[in-house]
Parts: C-alpha cells; sequence; structure tokens
C-alpha cells in the first residue's frame, strides 16, 4: 500500500501481498483504483464549456478578483466515473446484510424515494407562504399523528434532526418543565451504565451532571442502585428500552414509578423503537420523552451522518413546552406555530431555523401507510425474530453475552469463545470484510467484554441470514483450529488494507494540500 505522504492512505493494496497477484494498473478485478478529485482532476481543464460573457470586461467588485482557485477540472464521464469508483468501495444496504447493532440499517423501500421526490415535496422552499404548501403541512400533521398513536403520547416535537438532537430537545424540555415548577435545582441526569454514548453526551451539553445506574447480571437496570441515586436533585433518568443489549426492561413499570416518585421525569432513548413498535406504546410505560429515530425504525436512509430525523414525542406533563414549531387547524386551513407566545407561551424555543428534515418526513410517512398498522406490528415481529434466529444458530460457536432467554432485536455476543486464540473482535470483525459482510458493531456496549452486537432488521430473508451465519461459523471454527493469520492481516481482499483507525480518530487530515514535491499542479495560468 502507498501512502501519501500527505493526507490518508488512498491507494489500494497493489503489491499483492494479500494474494500473490499484483496488477499494473491498481485495479483489483474491475474495481477500478481511484485517487482523490484533486488527483483526478487537472487543474488546466474545465468540464463546462461557456460562451465568453459579453461586456464583462471590467468587474464590479473593486479589484477584488479571486484567482487560482485551485478547482480540479473533470470531463463529465470522469466526473460520473470518480463517483461510481467511490461508491464501489463503500458498503451499501442495497449490496448486501449490514449487520450494524444499535444502526438498525434497513432496507429503504423504492416506494419512498419516489414519493419524497414529488416535486410537490422535493422544491418545496421553507419560507414559502403556507397557502402554497398545504398538503406538506398535512403530511406533517398526519405523521405527527401517526408518531402519537403508536407510542400513545400527547404531543410531538418533528424538528430534531437525528436521534442526538432529539434527546437534547427532551431534556430541553425537561429543563423547562423543572424550571417551571421551581425544581430548577435538579441537575442530576442517571444513566445506565450500557446507555448510547449520546445519552451522557447530551446530559452534560444541558449542563447536568450523569449519574451512572448499575446493571444486573441479566443485562437490566439494577432497580436497587436506581432507587439509591434517586434524590431531589434528579432532574431526569434516560433508559433505553428495549436496552441496547437488545434486552426489553423487564421492570420498566417500576423505574418509571420510582422515577415519578422521586420528581423526576423519565426520558427513554426510543432508538431501538422498531423492536416493539405496534406491540407497545412507550406512553403506556410512563414515559416522558422519548426520541424516535425515523431514520431507524421508518426506514429512511441513514450512514455518512445523514440526513436523519429524530422527532421526540411527550406526556401531557411535558406538552407544553415541546419547541415551536408545530402545525394547527385554523379556519384557514394548516399553519405552523411559529410564535412562542400565546397558546405557546411555555414552548422553550425551537430546534432548528425551520420545520425539521421533510424528505424523512415523507419517506417515514410512505413507510408506515404502505405497511399500515398491521404491517407496523409485523415488522417488530420479524426483526425480533430474525435477530432470535442468529442468536440460536451462532450460539453453537459464539457466546451470547446474556444467553437466558430470547432477545428482541439484536443477537449481543461477547468475546469469551475467542479466549486463548490470540484473536480479538477487532480481528474477527475484519475477517468478515474479506467474507463480503460488513463488522457487526463492535465493543459496544460497554458493560460487555469484547462485545459484538447483532442487528438484521426485519428485512433480510432466511436465505441471506443463512449465508450470513455459513460465513461466521466458518470463521469460529477456523478460528478456533489456531488460523490466526487469517485473521491478524485482514482484510485481505478489501481496496485498503487495515488501517490504523486511532490515528484517524484522533489526528484527522481534513485538508488536501498539492504534494511539496514531484507531482504538484501548477497554478492556473493568468488568462
Ligand atoms: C442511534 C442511537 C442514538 C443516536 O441517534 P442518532 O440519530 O445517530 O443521533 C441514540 N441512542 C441509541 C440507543 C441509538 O441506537
Amino acid at each position: 500500500m502507498s501512502m501519501l505522504n500527505v493526507g490518508r492512505p488512498t491507494r489500494p493494496d497493489t503489491a499483492g501481498e494479500s494474494t500473490g497477484h499484483a496488477s499494473l494498473s491498481g485495479g483489483r478485478a474491475l474495481l477500478q483504483d481511484e485517487g482523490l478529485l484533486f488527483e483526478v482532476g487537472g487543474w488546466e481543464k474545465t468540464g463546462v464549456d461557456l460562451d465568453e460573457t459579453p461586456g464583462f470586461d471590467e468587474s464590479d467588485l473593486g479589484g477584488l478578483v479571486r484567482d487560482d482557485l485551485r478547482l480540479p477540472g473533470l470531463s463529465e464521464p470522469e466526473a460520473v466515473r470518480h463517483y461510481v469508483r467511490l461508491s464501489q468501495k463503500n458498503h451499501a444496504i442495497d449490496l448486501a446484510l449490514y449487520p450494524l447493532g444499535s444502526c438498525t440499517m434497513k432496507h429503504n423501500p423504492r416506494l419512498n424515494e419516489k414519493m419524497a421526490r414529488l416535486p410537490g415535496f422535493a422544491d418545496l422552499h421553507p419560507l414559502q407562504p403556507t397557502s402554497t404548501t398545504q398538503g406538506a403541512l398535512e403530511l406533517m400533521d398526519r405523521l405527527a399523528h401517526w408518531l402519537k398513536t403508536l407510542t400513545g403520547m400527547p404531543a410531538v416535537a418533528l424538528t430534531p434532526k437525528a436521534g442526538a438532537h432529539g434527546e437534547l430537545c427532551g431534556l430541553l424540555a425537561i429543563k423547562a418543565a423543572h424550571e417551571a415548577a421551581g425544581q430548577g435545582h435538579r441537575r442530576r441526569v442517571l444513566v445506565p451504565t450500557s446507555a448510547h454514548g449520546t445519552n451522557p453526551a447530551t446530559a452534560a451539553f444541558v449542563g447536568y451532571s450523569v449519574t451512572e445506574i448499575a446493571q444486573t447480571d441479566d443485562g437490566r437496570v439494577d432497580l436497587s442502585d436506581l432507587a439509591a441515586k434517586l434524590s431531589d436533585d434528579v432532574a431526569a433518568i434516560m433508559v433505553t428500552n428495549p436496552n441496547t443489549c437488545g434486552l426489553f426492561e423487564r421492570d420498566i413499570l417500576e423505574i418509571s414509578r420510582l422515577t415519578h416518585e422521586a420528581g423526576a421525569y423519565f426520558y427513554c432513548d426510543g432508538a431501538n423503537f422498531n423492536a416493539i413498535v405496534g406491540r407497545v406504546r412507550p406512553g403506556d410505560l410512563g414515559v416522558d420523552a422519548m426520541h424516535i429515530n425515523l431514520h431507524k425504525t421508518f426506514s429512511t436512509p441513514h450512514g455518512g451522518g445523514g440526513p436523519g430525523a429524530g422527532p421526540v414525542v411527550l406526556s401531557q406533563a411535558l406538552a407544553a413546552f415541546a419547541p415551536a414549531p408545530w402545525v394547527v387547524h385554523d379556519g384557514e386551513g394548516l399553519r405552523l406555530e411559529e410564535e412562542t407566545a400565546g397558546e405557546a407561551a411555555q414552548a422553550f424555543g425551537r430546534m432548528s431555523a425551520f420545520h425539521g428534515q421533510m424528505g424523512m418526513f415523507v419517506r417515514a410517512y410512505a413507510y408506515m401507510r404502505s405497511h399500515g398498522a398491521d404491517g407496523l406490528r409485523q415488522v417488530a415481529e420479524d426483526a425480533v425474530l430474525n435477530a432470535n434466529y442468529l442468536k440460536a444458530r451462532l450460539s453453537v460457536a459464539m457466546s451470547p453475552a446474556f444467553p437466558e432467554g430470547p432477545c428482541m432485536h439484536e443477537a449481543l455476543f461477547d468475546d469469551s469463545w475467542l479466549e486463548g486464540t490470540g484473536i480479538t473482535t477487532l480481528d474477527f470483525a475484519k475477517a468478515m470484510i474479506d467474507e463480503g459482510f460488513h463488522p457487526m458493531t463492535m465493543y459496544f456496549p460497554l458493560v460487555v467484554h469484547g462485545a459484538m452486537l447483532i442487528e438484521p432488521t426485519e428485512t433480510e430473508s432466511k436465505q441471506e441470514l443463512d449465508r450470513f451465519v455459513h460465513a461466521l461459523l466458518g470463521l469460529a471454527e477456523a478460528a478456533k483450529a489456531g488460523d490466526v493469520e487469517r485473521f491478524k492481516g485482514a482484510p485481505f481482499l478489501a481496496p485498503l488494507r487495515r488501517l490504523d483507525e486511532t490515528q484517524a480518530a484522533r489526528k484527522p487530515k481534513l485538508t488536501w494540500r498539492p504534494e511539496p514535491t514531484g507531482v504538484a499542479p501548477a497554478p492556473l495560468a493568468a488568462e
């Protein structure tokens, strides 16, 4: 692998270390080598052919002329190939199983995409007069209705743009409610040890301090530890249900009772709602605020940082504090309540400049309507069935973290089955890449040693799950037989070999500069 002296390695392993076959071109079978846009494009050329603009000899900018922008020029075929080649280096749910636990990488139905591209939705401008956006407002209103119905909660804030943003919205509503009740001294948030990292991060962002709640041996919130830590300075608890170990919190009613008794609010991290949608209404469990990742439960595409949508449902106690805007019906149809005055005087403010991620609203609503109420219930049932199938079949070789009883939508394994092999969870995950499977979530939740968290979702067939099981059991056998090299050197067949992920996370190089020597591009010639 050649390492550019600036930036990250961009070249595949062409030395043939892995297979004994080096290619002359840097390509790998029909997968082409591809550099950065700046390396592929030419400085002296452009992909467009524009007429000279008549009468533009003199700049009106008082001599402020920008030159030497150093933007690479590519012809159309070069630009198209660049991005298609890059896309082939990336894994995608459209290519194969994407078993990242907690992330819910399910198929994104094409119907949703078609609906989101309807010009009446896709071409809207957020500042358009509402008389011209009645259909879009109606869709938001109906989506809100479905979310409230599915969760059994009276209010929903649609604007948060991700799960973490929803957590922020929920905690801000809780903070506003405490302050309105003269309870502003409550500054502590209780979070179980297995929580997603965004939970404590959100609490800290709001200015709260975080206290951890211990976990029982069977992967649930430790009720006695919770009871011991609840006091009159606690603002809220943040509990995920089903939790990040893929288990239903058996004592959820008791958790909410104890929390309310102590004067605190129950924030539920609803990222795993896909496991219970249509079967359990969080409002019935005593939840006060919960975000719903539309991009997980309701199939809108995600990965690579977005876009997502994280609407937050709120209980009666918090509804008045919901952020603006929301859709209201009045004599002239639908409009957005934007002012935090009058009836909306207690709204804590707003979460975003406009109304949220319209494209995601359309996709999620299309998903809900195409499944119907019975279909959504089946989504949860099939997601849980698929995870239990994997748990049962993989348990012959791998060690489930919580062997007792069934799991919900995720099968969680620890690394005790690798003991003595010299192979780690990371090595095993890298070997999966050579088998054509994206690794599962690794080393999360933190409470399980060497965790491997597998979430198949409901959109995988039994045939695909069997292919996955076959590969994993084969790898497990190789690991136990002492074939260490297969794992330590993996991935052998990917365009890039094993990267220094610590270096990449700690010292990311986010800008590109021409190499100091060699192929430095010539500055654009002044016309
Ligand atoms: C995905 C996830 C989040 C964060 O959601 P984003 O949309 O990525 O911000 C929070 N908690 C849990 C349990 C999750 O799985």
